[in-house]
């Protein structure tokens, strides 16, 4: 499952000691990976693109609908500074993700012509560099497709082999419901590319990925993010407790402020509780 953060921003003044990061609630969980139908256009149909935004480290901060600071005391602003908000970070990443591009009436892509969207899914996607891509396996292999009919009321499987050598569908309703695998099926025609050759009157409704370092490429990504924005927002932690601490120094007690601390107190449960 993918863990996001969301952080808001807030540029200070002199007299509090600069910018400072609010951070109000629990990492929030994120069971699906839903790509919506206007997302076609602005990513020019590639999945890689959506990825590239998805897994950004580096995201722009959005500008929230009041700008001014969250440090409020009776309706009296405490704080000169403007606010800003960076929204889904993510933080922790699932060992198969599956790509949504479908909707439950499969009603986007009966669209004929140049409306249908034809989304390109790359055989390998990078949600952190290609340097420990390539040194801690982060990376996540195309596996499968989950197909759905243009009445949106039966879906099948595609799939291939770990080895990629042979390609498999399955139809609950045909075979006796076993995968029927093909001689003249290949992944480059069949799962890779803008328009794999798929069963008639179907469509792709979610493609299927598998991290290939799995747990451990994981845990990898999640002590790269942790890090990264600890040192990007001005955060800092203990890694050597079991509870994950985060502080915004211009936050510490002492500075004449109310201390603001964030601590993971189980790193397996992934959650942040929040003390002011
Ligand atoms: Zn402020």
């Amino acid at each position: 499952m993918t863990l996001c953060l969301n952080l808001h921003h807030c540029t200070g003044s002199r007299e509090i000691g600069g910018p400072h990061i609010e951070i109000s609630e629990t990492l929030r969980c994120q069971p699906f990976f839903q790509v919506q139908e206007n997302d076609y256009k602005r990513f020019n149909g590639l999945i890689s693109n959506v990825c590239d935004e998805r897994f950004s480290a580096t995201k722009v901060f959005e500008p929230p609908e009041i700008n001014t600071c969250w440090r409020v005391k009776d309706s009296q602003i405490l704080c000169p500074g403007t606010r800003t908000d960076v929204h889904d970070l993510v933080v922790s990443i699932p060992v198969i993700l599956g790509i949504e591009v479908g909707d439950e009436t499969a009603g986007r892509n009966r669209h004929r012509g140049a409306k249908r969207q034809h989304w390109y899914f790359p055989e390998t996607i990078t949600p952190d560099s290609e340097e420990v891509a390539i040194d801690f396996d982060l990376i996540y292999d195309l596996v499968g497709f989950v197909l759905v009919n243009t009445q949106g009321t039966h879906f099948i499987a595609r799939y291939a082999t770990h080895d990629r050598t042979k390609i498999y569908t399955y139809d609950g309703m045909r075979h006796n419901g076993y995968p029927v695998h093909s001689l003249e099926m290949t992944f480059d025609t069949h799962m890779a590319g803008k328009k794999p050759k798929i069963p008639k009157g179907f469509i792709i409704w979610e493609a299927i990925y598998s991290l290939r370092g799995g747990l451990t490429a994981q845990e990898k990504f999640y002590q790269i993010r942790i890090k990264k924005y600890a040192a990007q927002y001005n955060l800092g932690g203990d890694p050597r407790q079991t509870s994950y601490c985060v502080v915004s120094p211009s936050w510490l007690p002492g500075d004449g402020q109310e201390g603001s601390c964030v601590a993971v107190t189980a790193r397996a449960k992934r959650n942040y509780r929040i003390y002011l």
